[in-house]
């Protein structure tokens, strides 16, 4: 594998939705690009992987209005090329697959420039796979047709064989808008196909948001209409429709599925705990509030420590920024304020010597308690409890404190403000998130309020709302199992 060539036209798939759908070529190509030309339909994680200097043109729509012309797209796709830059044709899904990819292909080998195609997963078969159901199955199905419902206007309609559909011996998946539901089926049953055969509608397939609706030929239309089924969604024909409450994998594997979580950490933070909702099928909301500010100090000599205590994974990271070599710690005993700030510590190599299983300062007064200390340096945000500190100067310590970093507010835009407060639940892993959040959007009122612990907790309190739950562990997985138990039961 390599980074995009410049001069070359990439024709990627982008999948269907869920992140873990796209190919390692696929975000490889993405992160290198020059130039990506995007779909409407593009997952925005596929875009986040793009270069901050790369161009990202929508050919979607025109300034939200219409759809670009397919020549027109063509043309740019061909211009950028030949001026020599990389360009990533994203599609969603895979390119090919009702997605003009094919004919966007030969325009460019004709003009002479270099294509390579990345086939992605299709949304035919992720979004029924999604809801449970096999597109082939041994003695259900053993074949299958993919079919766009989305007619080329330019073509009269009688371009669909709906008798050879209907006596198709396998599934039929169509890619299309609800809107033509009832038209598709009432053609199917009057060519022939049992109006009692088994169909599934699946809005949105792959995502967080994924929605379902199971009928049959005759009353799918109903259904998807009552349960206000939109675009996009996926079709599926045949016995493997009704497979779907014999494998309800996912309510299993995504205990948060259809559950909003706004995350309010800084968002190099944020980035590890959303992908973690995300996964667990949660629609994660990101309000990053809160940002890192390094402040860059000048480090005492180390020499003169026997102990180093780090407050927070942050701490950890701005701490190796600080020093010159990792062997500057080598005479000192190192705690960690618990599991994430250890981690933070492991991934530069040190491995902490004293780890309370609480990250809370008292737990680690009290996981020092038997260790000898004179001098003592706290490594830690401008703005920290003296807890800590305090603790060791009363057993006769020196305690010199390094402040690394500060944590400033972040304005949040309206849209971000509202989606936010609009969640769920929302998330805080810190007191000073809960106060930047809350002097952001205004107010904590509205999603179910996730506290990491008992200071995030007193903060929220002191701004005037109840946390609902407050995690026994006071980690970021801690505060994912309490929000999964809580979400069971309700
Ligand atoms: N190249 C794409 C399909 C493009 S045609 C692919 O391989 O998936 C656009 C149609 O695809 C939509 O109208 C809808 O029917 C379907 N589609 C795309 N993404 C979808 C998703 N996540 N869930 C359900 N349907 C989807």
């Amino acid at each position: 594998m390599s980074a995009a060539k410049p001069g070359t036209v990439y024709l990627v798939g982008a999948g269907p939705g869920d992140e873990g759908l796209l190919t390692l070529r696929a975000a490889e190509l993405l992160a290198s690009a020059d130039v990506i030309l995007h779909d409407q339909l593009i997952p925005v994680h596929a875009l986040a992987r793009a270069r901050a200097d790369a161009e990202l043109i929508d050919v979607g729509k025109i300034g939200g209005g219409k759809q670009v012309p397919q020549e027109l797209t063509e043309e740019l796709i061909v211009e950028h090329a030949l001026a020599g830059r990389s360009v990533v044709r994203l599609k969603g899904g895979d390119p090919f697959v009702f997605g003009r990819g094919g004919e966007e292909a030969i325009t460019c080998i004709e003009r002479g420039i270099n294509v390579e195609v990345v086939p992605g997963v299709t949304s035919g078969i992720a979004a029924p796979a999604y809801a449970g159901i096999p597109v082939t199955q041994r003695s259900v199905a053993a074949a299958v047709a993919f079919v766009t419902g989305h007619e080329n206007p330019n073509k009269p309609e009688s371009q669909i064989d709906w008798s050879a559909l209907a006596s198709f011996p396998g599934t039929l998946v169509f890619y299309m808008g609800v809107k033509r539901l009832g038209q598709i089926a009432e053609k199917l049953i009057t060519a022939g196909r049992p109006a009692d055969q088994p169909v599934a509608v699946i809005e949105r397939g792959t995502f967080a948001s994924q929605r379902e609706a199971v009928g049959t030929l005759e009353t799918i239309a109903a259904i998807a209409e009552q349960q206000e089924i939109k675009a996009p969604a996926i079709t599926v024909i045949g016995d493997v429709a009704a497979l779907g409450n014999q494998m309800p994998w996912r309510q299993a594997a995504r205990p948060l599925a259809g559950i909003s979580v706004a995350v309010t950490r800084a968002r190099a933070q944020a980035s590890s705990l959303a992908t973690e909702l995300s996964a667990l099928g949660a629609e994660v909301v990101e309000a990053p509030a809160i940002r890192i500010e390094p402040l860059s100090p000048s480090v005492p000599d180390l020499e003169q420590f026997d102990l180093l205590c780090i407050t927070s994974p942050n701490g950890a990271d701005q701490l190796f920024e600080a020093i010159n070599d990792a062997r500057d710690l080598a005479g000192m005993t190192i705690a960690a304020i618990g599991p994430g700030t250890a981690r933070a510590l492991l991934a530069h190599g040190i491995k902490a010597d004293i780890v309370p299983e609480r990250s809370i300062a008292e737990a680690l007064v009290e996981a020092l308690v038997d260790v000898p200390v004179e001098r003592a340096l706290i490594a830690r945000a401008e703005e920290a409890r003296d807890v800590l500190a305090d603790a060791l100067r009363e057993r006769g310590a020196e305690v010199e404190i390094l402040a690394l970093y500060r944590t400033v507010a972040e304005p949040l835009d309206g849209e971000s403000k509202a989606a936010a407060l609009g969640a769920d639940y929302a998330t805080f892993t810190s007191a000073s998130s809960a106060r930047f959040f809350n002097d952001a959007a205004g107010t904590l009122e509205g999603p179910r309020l996730v506290s990491i612990g008992p200071v995030t907790s007193a903060q929220i309190r002191e701004l005037g709302y109840e946390p609902a739950i407050e995690a026994e562990e006071h980690t970021p997985d801690g505060l994912v199992a309490a929000l999964i138990a809580d979400a069971a039961k309700r």
